[in-house]
């Protein structure tokens, strides 16, 4: 087990444009040309309808909110600072998205639902750019 911190890496056809976009610094989802439903992690596969006509949308703009979060003690990695926060944030306007990652910016014990993050990426294993969320100042 590596890469604990957010997303593990498992590149295929399908998430490949995911990771290559991560690495530029911008969160890619799935969106369906047949109903609209937008999905995350990406699989190739309408969650909604089935349909296999799943295209790339980015998430762009005001961030989102932390649907849960939990917070992990396990020193996974031999520079990795404990405890942090592990959230799972939701963006207003695309339901049934919800990305995970590691909060930064905010110690764990004042990470609360609903609060206000950014995405940010940060350097991962094997040269991958990994989801996370900058606590938001507001
Ligand atoms: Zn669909």
């Amino acid at each position: 087990m590596n890469a604990t911190i957010g997303i593990p890496p498992a590149v295929t056809e399908e998430t490949e444009p995911f990771w290559n976009a991560a690495r530029d610094g911008r969160l890619l989802i799935e969106r369906c040309r047949d109903c609209g439903a937008e999905s995350f992690p990406p699989r190739g596969i309408c969650r909604s309808c089935r349909a296999r006509t799943m295209e790339w949308t980015e998430i762009t703009g005001a961030g989102g909110e932390v649907y849960s979060l939990t917070v992990n003690h396990q020193r996974w990695l031999p520079d990795l600072e404990v405890p942090y926060a592990i959230v799972l944030v939701e963006f207003p306007g695309h339901p049934g998205v919800r990305v995970a990652g590691r909060l930064r910016g905010c110690s764990p014990e004042d990470a609360t639902i609903g609060m206000r993050v950014e995405v940010g990426f940060e350097p991962g294993p094997g040269g991958f750019a990994i989801p996370s969320f900058v606590a938001g100042t507001a």
